[in-house]
């Protein structure tokens, strides 16, 4: 698909959901896919992308972001914490705080630098053992740990199970969402974007239906 149809797409739900038209941010997931690939979408006019690990971020966006304006670029993978401080210098959004010792260290780098990244706290809702994200039955004390702490945090992520009924997870974490009074919500990828826009979803995260299959799985 071209991301022209995948914007269409989005604009076709946003209309279904009775949500206003362009309201949905799509995240251009740009891991495995090469700068030329990448740098095809940018002239296009394409601002928002996603990575899911910092080394390799690093090797693309830097230059990059020198190049075009406005880029704003998603972390949407696990950030170990002593790649905090790198990531808080590339990326504009992190949407993968876990875990209360990586709170603690952004926040101490937000008070240090006096700015901090857009933060999503990825939520667990299928509560895997295998996966990253804080579990549905901790999260609102989680947020409420970060703002005692002078945290901001805009929304939540999840990523649901892959055999599972995506809906059943986008509706618990609109949930949370709308209990917590937080502004944003990040699920759905190319299989269920639209799935995810009908549950509120306010940013989707879009690899393969843009660029194709990723050459090496991640
Ligand atoms: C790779 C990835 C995506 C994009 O997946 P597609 O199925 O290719 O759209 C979305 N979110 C996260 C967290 C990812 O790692």
């Amino acid at each position: 698909m071209q991301i022209g149809q995948v914007k269409t797409l989005i604009n076709k739900s946003e209309l279904m959901a009775k949500r206003e038209i362009n309201s949905v941010d799509l995240i251009a997931v740009s891991k495995t896919q090469s700068n030329e690939k990448i740098e095809h979408i940018l002239k296009e006019g394409h601002r928002s992308f996603g990575e899911n690990r910092v080394q390799e971020a690093y090797g693309k966006w830097p230059i990059l972001k020198k190049h075009y304006n406005g880029i704003e670029l998603h972390l949407i993978g696990p950030l170990q914490t002593n790649k905090t401080r790198q990531a808080f210098d590339l990326f504009d959004v992190i949407q993968t705080v876990d875990r209360m010792k990586l709170a603690k260290s952004l926040a101490n780098l937000g008070q240090e630098k006096g700015f901090c990244p857009s933060l999503f706290i990825q939520v667990n809702t299928g509560e895997e053992p295998q996966k990253a994200g804080v579990l549905p039955k901790e999260l609102d004390a989680f947020v409420k740990e970060c703002r005692n702490m002078d945290l901001s945090i805009e929304g939540l992520m999840c990523i649901p199970p892959i055999d599972d009924e995506p809906s059943l997870h986008f509706g618990l974490l609109k949930k949370m969402q709308v209990r917590n009074s937080l502004k944003s919500l990040s699920m759905g990828m190319s299989a269920d974007f639209e799935t995810a826009i009908m549950f509120g979803a306010t940013h989707v995260r879009v690899g393969s239906a843009i660029f194709g299959a990723r050459q090496t799985k991640t």
